[in-house]
């Protein structure tokens, strides 16, 4: 494994993402919704930083298993989710890869009416994007390599890890 970004280069990306969004969103009735559970780090750092109220919620959205490429159609679970009717949402995830995820939950959501819906992300993997739609926010553009931590994980371990790692093929095993 080899650490592709520190815990405190992370914390001042962070930082800088939430008060960005602080500004833009200003007086506005902001929700953020984390895509559980590659978020949940990042969403908890993150609305740390953000100096004006707001709320949380999640959903659920899961295109890997035990691979390390995501297999195309995430499944999504939106049950639980509070009104968004005339709401601003800022839909969190830990990484923009091919944009699927994102972009599919995106239209999803826009069903329930917000006053506007906006992604923000940790990483963004630029070179493999399949989608017309970019990351409104991001903190990272990385190259196209598996990473692990800051709630990343590869078959749901390593999301503890405080940094980025890069995952090598030699730290790759065959799924539990
Ligand atoms: P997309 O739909 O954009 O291709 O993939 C988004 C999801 O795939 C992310 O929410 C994340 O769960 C997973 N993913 C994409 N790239 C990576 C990666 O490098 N490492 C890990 N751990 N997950 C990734
Ligand atoms: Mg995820």
């Amino acid at each position: 494994m080899r650490t592709l970004l520190t815990a405190d280069e992370i914390a001042l990306r962070v930082t800088e993402l939430g008060e960005r969004i602080s500004t833009d969103y200003a007086g506005q009735p902001l929700l953020v919704i984390g895509v559980l559970h590659g978020s949940v780090v990042l969403v908890a750092d993150l609305i740390r930083k953000i100096s004006q109220p707001h709320q949380i919620a999640f959903v659920r959205a899961a295109s890997y298993g035990a691979n390390t490429t995501s297999s195309g159609q995430p499944l999504l679970a939106l049950e639980g989710l509070p009104s968004l009717n005339g709401r601003h949402v800022l839909l969190v995830d830990d990484i923009f890869d091919t944009g699927r995820t994102l972009a599919c939950l995106v239209e999803e959501l826009q069903r329930f009416d917000p006053a506007s819906l906006k992604t923000a992300v940790l990483l963004w993997k630029t070179e493999r994007r399949e989608v017309a739609a970019v990351p409104d926010y991001f903190a990272f553009q990385i190259p196209n390599e598996f990473v692990i931590g800051y709630g990343l994980d590869y078959n749901d371990d390593y999301r503890h890890l405080p940094h980025i790692a890069v995952l090598e093929p030699a730290d790759l095993s065959p799924a539990r």
